[in-house]
């Protein structure tokens, strides 16, 4: 079984299986946090996660939700939606 090794913020480093951590996605950013109960001492713990850590936790078969972003689209969006549309694929990708 493939372990995790993160660290809780009272007992220091401490070792996860995949069942035992969440993900919150950012549906725009693909970014996000990671949840966990600290196997030591019970206590609900929060990581910011990055590209790579959230790689890495997908790959090991941690569950996500994907969170639903309350801020304002800004302009830096709209163009990459926009760049999204003009690729010949994206119809495809909707299947
Ligand atoms: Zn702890």
């Amino acid at each position: 079984m493939t372990t995790i090794r993160t660290t809780c913020a009272f007992c220091g480093d401490v070792e996860l299986i995949p069942t035992e951590l969440s993900l919150e996605l950012t549906a725009m950013t693909g970014t996000g946090a990671y949840v966990f109960d600290c196997p030591e001492c019970g206590d609900p713990q929060r990581r910011p996660a990055n590209h790579r850590v959230v790689s890495i936790l997908l790959a090991t078969g941690v569950g996500y939700q994907v969170l639903d972003e309350a801020s304002p689209i800004t302009e830096d969006e709209i163009s990459r939606f926009s760049e999204n549309l003009n690729r010949s694929d994206w119809a495809q990708q909707l299947r």
